[in-house]
């Protein structure tokens, strides 16, 4: 099944035309040149940073990501958030700690490192060694560039959190000394210039500044190497090589080395890997021609690194892989990059597993997820596409994870589910028919983990890992979901790529985003949107009353006191109540619907009554509830609001139905189905920490 290229054909397929891709404004170029030392872990690096002052002060200081520095001891700020534990992966805490020194920094011939201190601007902790200052003899002026040559040893630390080695397994993510980012006034939103340069903390990713990279990697010729951007230079001597890569237009380098990994390569091309009923959907939704659509797409080089006992996988990851390429390329914009690399961790190398950095990513497989029924579960399909979607979310869109991770995790989450979803269908489908969406998993969690937090702040301030985990992964792709079902799918989808285009390559802030969602006008939304980016608004539909009497018409004394339809005296023979089953008339029904929670939004309401015939009724939502008297010519059996799940933020969505007593449901199967749910939801928010 595996499918080899020849040189010639992968040397087509990197052959982008440099037009394709954009010029982000570049602020850094690093030439960095490191070895590793696989026996004892330690690492040698030079780098030359050239770094350009983006704003119109001077600056005297500079700031240095040391984020290795996170796992040197159990006093580190990353430690004592996490225990030494993050999503279920455990610190080695006996020789597997690591570090980063900086032994050298020199700009202009003087020797800075002497001055530089180390600072935790977050929590103050005199422990942590993440965050360097480096004060200049000099300021560095508005525009200008400063060339910096810093010379540094690290040890890898022991994989738990997604950089470090397990056996000869290495994932180098964030390893560098990597400058901070000095934003300018305007930059996010700022209204002055000034570093942002956080600590790394348990739960926080990265934010950095564009710009080139090259990186010459030194280590012992077995090692096979997977990296960002492509090889550009390779030499050999005495039983070690060199390899040399480069990337224009990135925020981030990573690479692995490992001597097992089998290499799968293939190309994406659109001519054939863009499916055609999903250039027709996108071309009808956003209102742009197929052929507009397709315009920007390029053939792109696919390099899948798999653990040897992964083999079966590889299909799995390149199918998925392509599908992502044709899905973000329709529905964001085409892929600007002449290749993607995907790293397969080793089975006890998960700490590394569904990480993502730009032109390449980590996945997960495992191999029982090869045998029924756990192959049904769309897991290394899931991580692939969701990794891979990083890339924009992340990567072309630059997000800062620090101070708001829901704009990568959630709108990565978001797609994520779109894209598995329209591919794969429900992937629990054991046994079949009763299976869940990737967007049912996602939308449960949501309703039932713990709310602490709105869905925006820092990833350190989060009530704990749960919090941060619900309100970066879950609820915001709900809440997301929700304004896309509020706007409609043509007025959604427009805006959602109109966002995308204008700020790839560039640095996005919640409220860009948010802005993008406004625009169409839509007052749900805008009341949306403060109480849940900003507050802790929720929203449960219920429905409070529903009943329904047959109507026989009038019965009682009228105003001369004479009965009517009914005998006064019981001993005598008048006529009898009406009898429900023997009554041909009217009936009179009564629904009270009622929504909890302060977030207002419509929702459908439907009656069915026995003869099968339905009522629907739209409510705006406002106020906390609604009455309906209805008149029909069949009992009422029962009330729904909401039956199609459009208001996906509802909370309690098993409060949404009330049978009257002519109760005639739900089947055995439905009940079954929700429980499962409840099952499923629980099993994956154990498992969504890798993703
Ligand atoms: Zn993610």
């Amino acid at each position: 099944m595996r499918r080899s290229l020849s040189a010639a054909a992968l040397a087509l397929a990197l052959a982008v035309p440099a037009a394709a891709l954009e010029a982000p404004r570049k602020i850094v170029d690093y030439d960095i040149r490191v070895s590793l030392d696989p026996g004892t872990k330690l690492v040698e690096g030079e780098e030359t940073l050239k770094w350009t002052n983006p704003s119109d002060v001077p600056v005297g200081e500079l700031r240095f990501h040391l984020y290795w520095n996170a796992f040197r001891n159990d006093r580190s700020t990353f430690l004592r958030e996490s225990g030494g534990q993050l999503w279920g992966g455990k610190a080695d805490t006996g020789k597997g700690w690591g570090y980063t020194d900086v032994t050298s920094m020199k700009w202009e011939g003087a020797e800075l490192v002497k001055g530089a201190r180390f600072e935790s601007p977050d929590d103050g902790n005199p422990d942590d060694r993440t965050v360097l200052v480096v004060p200049l003899p000099r300021p560095v002026a508005p525009g200008e560039t400063a060339a910096l040559a810093i010379v540094w040893k690290a040890k890898v630390p022991r994989v738990y959190a997604r950089a470090g080695y397990v056996r000869d397994f290495f994932f180098f993510g964030q390893w560098f000394p990597k400058i901070g980012v000095y934003e300018p006034t305007g930059r996010r939103r700022r209204t002055d210039s000034g570093w942002n340069c956080h600590q790394y903390h348990a739960t926080s990713e990265f934010y950095a500044d564009w710009g080139d990279y090259r990186v010459t990697i030194t280590l012992p010729e077995k090692f096979v190497v997977a990296s960002a951007g492509a090889l550009v230079a390779e030499t050999k001597a005495s039983g070690r090589k060199t390899l040399t890569f480069e990337q224009k237009a990135i925020h981030d380098f990573a690479f692995s080395a490992d001597p097992r990994y089998v290499v799968v390569e293939d190309v994406f091309d659109p001519a054939k890997d863009v499916p055609k009923d999903e250039i027709a959907r996108a071309s009808k939704t956003l209102g742009r021609s197929g052929a507009d659509l397709v315009a920007g797409f390029h053939k792109v080089a696919i390099r899948l690194y798999l653990q040897p006992d992964h083999r079966a996988f590889d299909r799995r990851h390149i199918e998925a892989q392509k599908w992502a390429l044709a899905w973000t390329g329709l529905w964001a914009f085409p892929y600007p990059y002449a290749q993607i690399s995907i790293v397969d961790p080793p089975e006890d190398g998960m700490g590394a597993a569904g990480m993502e950095y730009q032109t390449i990513y980590t996945t997960f497989t495992k191999t029982y997820l090869s045998h029924w029924p756990l192959d049904r579960l769309y897991v290394p399909e899931m991580v692939t596409i969701h990794e891979f979607t990083h890339g924009y979310w992340y990567g072309l869109l630059a997000s800062n994870e620090f101070e708001e991770s829901w704009m990568d995790e959630g709108i990565n989450t978001f797609t994520e589910f779109v894209m598995v979803d329209r591919k794969y269908g429900p992937f629990l489908e054991v046994p079949p028919g009763i299976g869940f969406t990737d967007e049912e998993v996602n939308r449960a969690e949501a309703a039932l983990t713990q709310d602490h937090d709105p869905i925006l702040s820092s990833a350190w301030k989060y009530a704990g890992e749960g919090s941060y985990g619900r309100n970066s992964y879950p609820q915001p792709c709900t809440t997301i979901q929700q304004i896309r079902n509020l706007l409609g799918e043509e007025t959604f989808w427009r805006v959602f790529r109109g966002y995308a285009e204008r700020w790839r390559f560039d640095h996005p802030t919640s409220e860009d985003f948010l802005d993008a969602m406004r625009t169409p006008g839509n007052p749900y939304v805008a009341a949306l949107i403060p109480k849940t980016w900003y507050g802790r608004g929720w929203v449960d539909f219920t429905i409070l009353d529903a009943r329904t009497v047959p109507d026989d018409g009038f019965t009682g004394f009228d105003d001369a006191e004479k009965p009517v339809n009914f005998d006064p005296d019981p001993k005598g023979k008048g006529k009898e109540p009406p009898d429900e089953k023997r009554h041909k008339g009217p009936w009179q029904s009564l629904v009270v619907v009622g929504r909890d929670g302060d977030i207002e939004m419509p929702a459908n309401v439907v009656l069915t009554f026995k003869d099968g015939q339905k009522v629907e009724r739209m409510w705006d939502g406002v106020g906390g509830w609604i009455k309906y008297h209805v008149t029909s010519t069949s009992p009422l059996v029962k009330a729904e609001v909401d039956p199609e799940r459009r208001a996906v933020l509802d909370r309690n969505p098993w409060n949404n139905a009330r049978y009257t007593k002519r109760y005639e449901g739900p089947s055995a199967a439905a009940k079954g189905r929700i429980y499962a749910l409840h099952l499923v939801e629980i099993l994956l928010s154990t498992l969504w920490g890798i993703l």
